[in-house]
């Protein structure tokens, strides 16, 4: 089996390695690293977990130990599509190069120009950016990429779903043709096939085997439930989430939870805080400090419960966590594999419970054919049984509700379980929406981080012409206020300005009357406070 040492890297590298404790290189690390260190490029087919940061990063460190980088020019160059990825590019240089004297800046959107300039200014040996940022300051002048030597793009296949190609091309044709590049996707969709075609010179292709399969050490077990109700099915959802959790106790150090949609990933955040668990959201539209606020906190212990998007925690790598819950089925199967993967890793045993109704036969059998075996069936936990379905109004306040008394607001909890409450009507409405809104949802999660700007695939041009535009929402010309009552008959609002086209439908809202002012919405709000 190879040893690090084999491999001919610097000893500075190799002493920070050893620090970490890594005792092999990976299957990806030793393919790779020898083809890097003589110069080859490189193209891996890898997914994070598989050890390709420092596949990269460790002989890059190696490359770049002699020479000095020179003002405004970078002499290295790491693009990666969002900016938690970057930011955590840029931890792992730290870790490999705290015995050199490389210096390195990140380039992500939501950190002052400023100080990014400054440390550019003085030169730079690895710049790790995302595509739009790096753009906006080439065109600032601040920066050239004409030094660089090493070229890597991460995780090319999410700046495909990003619409970054058109921006990555630039890019490459901003940088020497002699450069080295290294060059990592998941998957060789044809337009990420071409780009490799066009910008990679003879590259060592590594593949390492792709994930398709659950591991061992993952306990799973899916937990189907019949909604009392169809309105009810996600109030009955985090019923059942919490007496998963509860049931679990300290087996569960830490977890994910993931949902389908990112106003669903704020929901159940609240729902479980306000019943006392330590929980976060984790979604595109929080802004950086707050990401990388929770992102740390659920590093360092201090957040027990992680609720994420698929697309804001895919390439996350955060160690050990001992549960994954699937709130929801996930519509596309890779998903389920990638979310489960999250806990039991490196040998540690892992558990991962995913919550289905009825509506979503049609994902668990795409999944289970993924997978090629079923999802073993779990029981709900002992003593746990979903309220009766009953008439509507007495129903909708759940197993706590107060003897089934009619929901009125002043029953209610104030502040932050009411929060949840303005947010929750529209699930109640839209339970199970249909597979083209869903995309369209999944499209919107997938709008990237950097200012705002929307990308289009395929348009062969360049996009970046995009990236000064102010994050605009053409829904919020739409959006009318529904608390002014002569324009309440067809708009939801109260969603934050990242409502998908779905929601903002016309419904009907009951009529308002004095005592009971436009926020007395259905029912379902108040399980939710509850
Ligand atoms: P990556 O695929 O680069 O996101 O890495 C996934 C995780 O594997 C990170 O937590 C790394 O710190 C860890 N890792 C990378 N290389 C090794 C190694 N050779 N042995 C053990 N863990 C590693």
């Amino acid at each position: 089996m190879t040893k690090f040492s084999d491999l001919a890297l610097d000893p500075r590298v190799l002493q920070a390695v050893a620090d970490t404790g890594y005792e092999t290189p990976t299957p990806i690390q030793a393919q790779a690293i020898p083809y890097a260190l003589q110069g080859r490029d490189v193209l891996g087919i890898a997914q994070t977990g598989t050890g390709k940061t420092a596949s990269f990063s460790l002989p890059m460190i190696t490359l770049l130990g002699q020479g000095r980088a020179r003002a405004r020019m970078p002499r290295s160059l790491v693009l990666c599509p969002t900016r938690e990825l970057a930011a955590q590019v840029a931890e792992n240089f730290d870790t490999y190069a705290k015995y050199t004297k490389l210096t390195k800046a990140l380039l992500i959107g939501g950190v002052a120009f400023g100080e990014q300039d400054k440390l550019i200014d003085r030169g730079v040996d690895v710049l790790i950016a995302t595509p739009g940022r790096l753009l906006d300051h080439f065109e600032r002048g601040k920066l050239l990429l004409t030094g660089v030597q090493i070229m890597v793009v991460d995780e090319a296949d999410r700046m495909l779903d990003m619409g970054f190609i058109p921006d990555i091309e630039r890019i490459f044709s901003l940088t020497p043709f002699t450069r080295q590049t290294f060059f990592f996707s998941a998957t060789m969709a044809p337009e990420i096939e071409r780009i490799t075609n066009t910008f990679l010179s003879n590259p060592a292709k590594i593949e390492v085997a792709r994930q398709n399969s659950t591991s061992d050490t993952i306990e799973q077990a899916l937990i189907q439930i019949t909604p009392s109700r169809k309105d009810r099915s996600f109030a009955d959802k985090r019923a059942v989430l919490r007496a998963l959790i509860r049931q679990e106790g300290e087996a569960c150090t830490n977890a994910i939870i993931f949902c389908n949609r990112k106003m669903d990933v704020d929901v159940v955040a609240k729902s479980l805080k306000s019943h006392g668990f330590n929980a976060a959201p984790i979604h595109g539209d929080l802004d950086q400090s707050q990401r990388m606020k929770t992102l740390d906190g659920f590093r360092d212990g201090s957040l027990h419960l992680l609720v994420a998007s698929d697309v804001a925690a895919r390439g996350l790598d955060i160690p050990a966590v001992s549960h994954v819950f699937n709130f929801d089925v996930p519509s596309h199967p890779e998903d389920y594999v990638h979310r489960i993967g999250r806990t039991g890793r490196a040998g540690r045993k892992g558990k991962a419970y995913t919550i289905a109704t009825p509506f979503d036969e049609k994902y668990l059998t795409n999944i289970e054919n993924l997978v090629k075996q079923p999802i073993p069936r779990g029981t709900l936990p002992e003593g746990f049984t979903l309220p009766e379905p009953g008439p509507k109004r007495e129903d909708s306040r759940g197993p706590k509700g107060k003897g089934g008394k009619p929901d009125r607001r002043e029953d209610r909890k104030p502040t932050r379980d009411r929060e949840v409450a303005e947010v929750a009507p529209v699930q109640a409405v839209v339970e199970a929406p249909k597979r083209e809104e869903r995309k369209e949802d999944r499209r919107d999660d997938r709008r990237s981080p950097e200012q705002g700007h929307v990308h289009h695939h395929g348009t062969g041009g360049h996009s970046h012409h995009h990236r000064d535009e102010p994050r605009s929402d053409r829904r919020d010309g739409d959006r009318r206020d529904y608390r002014n009552r002569n324009d309440r008959d067809d708009r939801v609002v109260g969603m934050g300005d990242h409502v998908p086209d779905f929601i903002l439908r016309s419904f009907k809202l009951p009529d308002p009357t004095p005592e009971e002012p436009e926020l007395e919405a259905p029912e379902v709000q108040t399980a939710d406070a509850e």
